[in-house]
């Protein structure tokens, strides 16, 4: 099993992530004298993966020895025997002189490091994130260990490096695709690798309020496709996803409850509660929002749309049951003017209509899902973004702040799935929330990104 090392200064939430990896399993705590003190390992889980976890914790309390030097040795001995290592910071302390000595003992070995920028949830954590790129280690996985944010994120990052559990699939081909991990050169405009292929399966949840037809169009989905992977070998407390296979694309589907229930018994997909949807969500890439176009787009809906946009996922509307709606042209124009007033956040959110009962228009929604994929993932170079950034500024200056002119001085992608851009600016506070939409928008227009959430943070440039 693949072995994965969390290390990290004092406080920045490592036991807490080991506690969220681990859950309930038992820790087992390794006292053998002198040797693993102070450390715990435990069986760590993400949905279907699993590995096993080393947590440096703890060893700060040791008292012979100065701590920087117990701190290394703990460190060193970790990534020594890991295949990759969380590196966490806390982002919302930011990156501290400690922190850089914990990424320059990592740079030393050949341990694979993922940085996790901890305690972001909600924004306290913004500043703390960019700074983190300073560390060297590319893009930072945006995380809380203590809401349990990011773990999507973190599953996609530790894909590469944990091997599926052979006795798991019944296959003893463990699939560890190549990456490169050096994200240095960032005008190279790297595209992520395109989803579908199996190792990495375009990640699908259909949410929707009873009745809505969720369990009609799995089971179409499933149901005339080849089943490729059982449910079985997903089986988690939390989810459970199914691969299967459209126009030679990997698809997997991310359900709850629903689909254990479905792999034991072949009986109607369970409904997903407000926790599963929320659980579909976040391990999700792309979700489907389905509604019964017979009716309106009620309260309910939106609070799980704005859910997905808020979780910066790739969201699709489509209405279900269109066979049985009278005036279609009007019923479509009325859900568009719907969208368009109750969720302005996200222009040009895909709306697909379709009956699962009969059928209809079901490549249609899974060919949106992978162009809308696509745009989430997409990298805009840093060149052709502050080309634009002079244009926007010339057509449209920023105003005044305390009698100067604020300056905008440098845009950059931060990170992909969904883009996020960070903004350099003089007197960035000032800078006014019209001005900010008036980018983004520039933005979803100019680079062709509508319809996938996008974040824009403006930093106080030099
Ligand atoms: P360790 O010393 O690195 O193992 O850190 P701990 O796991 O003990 O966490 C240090 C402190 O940070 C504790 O008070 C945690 O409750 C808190 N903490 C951990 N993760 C998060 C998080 O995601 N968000 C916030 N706000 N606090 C966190
Ligand atoms: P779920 O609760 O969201 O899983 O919804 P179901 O799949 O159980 O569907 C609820 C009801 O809507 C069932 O009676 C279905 O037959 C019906 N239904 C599902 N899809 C369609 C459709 O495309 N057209 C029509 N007319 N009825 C549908």
């Amino acid at each position: 099993m693949a072995i994965v090392a969390i290390v990290g200064r004092p406080n920045v939430g490592k036991s807490t992530l080991f506690n969220r990896l681990v859950g309930k399993r038992l820790a087992i705590v390794d006292d053998t004298p002198g040797v693993t003190r102070d450390r715990r390992e435990g069986e760590g889980r993400i949905a279907d993966m699993k590995f096993r976890v080393l947590d440096t914790a703890g060893f700060e309390d040791a008292y012979d020895d100065s701590l920087e030097a117990r701190m290394r040795r703990q460190t060193e001995r970790a990534i020594q025997e890991a295949d990759v290592a969380l590196l966490l910071i806390d982002a919302r302390a930011g990156v501290t002189p400690l922190d850089e000595k914990f990424a320059a003992l990592l740079r030393k070995g050949n341990t694979p490091v993922l940085l996790l920028a901890n305690k972001c949830e909600g924004k306290a954590g913004q500043p703390g994130l960019l700074e983190a790129y300073s560390l060297g280690y590319g893009d930072p996985i945006p995380f809380s260990a203590e809401h349990g944010e990011g773990l999507s994120e973190l599953y996609d990052a530790l894909e590469p490096f944990i091997p599926d559990d052979p006795k798991e699939i019944g296959s003893a081909e463990a699939i560890l695709p190549e990456i490169d991990i050096d994200l240095t050169d960032e005008d190279a405009e790297v595209e992520a690798p395109e989803a579908g292929t199996p190792e990495r399966p375009l990640q699908l949840a259909i949410v929707g309020r009873p009745n809505v037809g969720k369990s009609t169009l799995i089971n179409r989905y499933l149901g005339e496709d080849r089943l490729l992977t059982g449910p079985e070998a997903g089986i988690t407390r939390d989810s459970i996803a199914v691969d299967w296979e459209w126009k030679g694309k990997r698809v997997r589907l991310i359900d709850t409850a629903g689909l254990r229930k479905r792999a034991r018994v072949s009986e109607k997909v369970e409904k997903l509660s407000a926790a599963d949807t929320r659980r579909a969500v976040d391990f999700a890439e792309v979700v489907v929002l389905l509604l019964d176009a017979q009716e309106l787009l009620e309260k309910q809906d939106l609070t799980i749309a704005r859910q997905v946009i808020d979780e910066g996922r790739a969201l699709i509307i489509a209405a279900n049951k269109w066979d049985a709606v009278e005036d279609k042209q009007e019923t479509l124009t009325k859900l568009r003017e719907r969208l368009q007033i109750s969720l302005t956040q996200l222009k040009g959110v895909p709306v697909v209509t379709l009956s699962a009962k009969e059928g209809r228009n079901l490549d249609k929604l899974l060919s949106e899902a992978f162009r809308i994929h696509k745009l989430w993932n997409k990298r805009i170079s840093t060149a052709k973004l502050n080309g634009w950034l002079q244009g926007m500024v010339a057509a449209h200056a920023p105003p005044l702040s305390k009698g100067r002119r604020i300056k905008l001085r440098y845009v950059t992608q931060a990170k992909t799935r969904p883009p996020t851009f960070a903004l350099f600016a003089s007197q960035a506070e000032s800078l006014p929330e019209s001005y900010i939409r008036y980018l983004v928008n520039g933005l979803r227009e100019d680079f062709g990104l509508e319809g996938v959430p996008l974040r824009l943070h403006v930093r106080q440039g030099k």
